[in-house]
């Protein structure tokens, strides 16, 4: 562990503290809603192999829609280009299981880490594969970009989503009547709800984003996930879509490309430099960690890692 780069995250999340359990846990996820949201973690793996941890960083959180990077990545290797026509790639203005904008677009959702535009892509993941089996491979995808085969998905969370799912449930029938989902709904939904459930700490999440900072090859393991041109796009995607209606305002707080999750996890990937992975439960109304937030944008700015 690098003595500066842990004292620069220790600083960081100290600044912050009193925004920890400002906000509301994720209440329509029964599951979620027991998970205590005073909690604060950090991690950041550099590109060049150095670790640091704080706070909470090695406790295991529901990953919820961070999974939608991983598996974006996963249809774009699967079908490459040909997956722009059946979700967009804009900013949706919305919030992240808004139903509106797809009415007025065709059953096009706007982009792939809104709610709609996952479950497209679980539709792909779907092709030539049993739902089991398509778990599997997200499963495997995760496991192998955080280089830790015991990353897994929380049972209890994905039958809690499947027991309350029931927007996802709408905006997948919806999608289905406008012809942009090929596979039985339940399967789709099925998927959804796993991808969801899988669980990771901070460390975890932060290796498991590494490829997305180093144009696409694992540093440590040399595994080349994807192209350097995909990571750039996924990072694009990310930085204008991550945080649903609030991505503007990620990024102009923190200034890097970002997902988060109603966990309360956030993934953000510094090009060319590292990995950050926050956890704080407790949500703003647009559905972000709001002391994540906050401690990312500290990080950030301590350490001169904006994009811009
Ligand atoms: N499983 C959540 C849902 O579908 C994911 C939402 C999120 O993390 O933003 O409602």
């Amino acid at each position: 562990m690098d003595k500066n780069l842990s004292q620069l995250l220790a600083r960081a999340c100290d600044a912050i503290r009193n925004e920890i359990g400002t906000g509301q846990v994720a209440s329509y996820i029964p599951a979620l809603a027991r998970v205590d949201p005073k909690k604060l973690g950090a991690a950041i793996v550099t590109v060049d192999g150095q670790v640091a941890r704080y706070g909470d960083a090695d406790e295991p959180f529901s990953m919820q829609s961070i999974s939608k990077v991983f598996t974006l990545t996963l249809a774009l290797e699967q079908i490459g280009e040909k997956l722009w026509e059946r979700v967009g790639r804009e900013p949706s203005g919305n919030s992240f299981n808004s139903i509106v904008q797809l009415e007025r677009e065709h059953g096009i959702p706007r982009n792939p880490l809104i709610n709609a535009g996952a479950l497209v892509v679980c539709d792909v993941l779907l092709c030539q594969r049993s739902p089991d089996q398509a778990i599997a491979a997200i499963l495997e995808f995760v496991r192998s970009t955080s280089d830790d085969a015991s990353v897994s998905t929380d049972p209890e969370v994905a039958q809690s989503e499947a027991e309350t799912g029931f927007r996802n449930a709408s905006l997948a029938n919806f999608m289905k009547s406008f012809g942009n989902l090929t596979h039985d709904v339940d399967d789709v939904l099925h998927v959804y709800f796993h991808q969801c459930a899988i669980a990771v700490s901070c460390a975890q999440l932060a290796r498991a984003g590494l490829f997305l900072a180093t144009n696409g090859s694992d540093p440590q393991t040399h595994r080349p996930f994807i192209s350097a041109q995909r990571a750039r796009r996924i990072n694009s995607i990310m930085l204008m879509c991550g945080h649903y209606d609030a991505s503007g305002e990620f990024a102009f707080r923190v200034g890097t490309p970002g997902k988060s999750g109603v966990g309360g996890g956030i993934l953000a990937i510094v090009p060319d430099r590292a990995a950050i992975a926050v956890w704080s439960p407790a949500l703003t109304s647009a559905g972000n960690s709001h002391a994540g937030t906050a401690a990312l944008e500290q990080i950030v700015r301590e350490a001169g890692w904006s994009i811009f």
